[in-house]
């Protein structure tokens, strides 16, 4: 955990579905972000505390995903 829980999320145009990677650094987000980007592809770093809404979507996400899991 990274000091007030701070952390940076990407913001992509074209790609809502991998807004919630998380990065302890700004540094490490634009990288990534360096990394992922289509030719024409925009994106903005944002900086979270700790009440993101980028995380809770995430963890709604994972956790809807489990429970809806086919049983046998
Ligand atoms: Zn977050």
């Amino acid at each position: 955990m990274s000091k007030n829980g701070l952390h940076y999320h990407i913001k992509w145009s074209g790609k809502p579905a991998r807004d919630w990677e998380r990065f302890d650094t700004s540094a490490e987000s634009e990288a990534s972000a360096r990394q992922l980007a289509r030719p024409g592809e925009t994106y903005t770093v944002e900086e979270h505390g700790e009440s993101c809404p980028q995380c809770m979507k995430f963890m709604k996400m994972v956790s809807g995903r489990d429970n809806n899991e086919a049983s046998t």
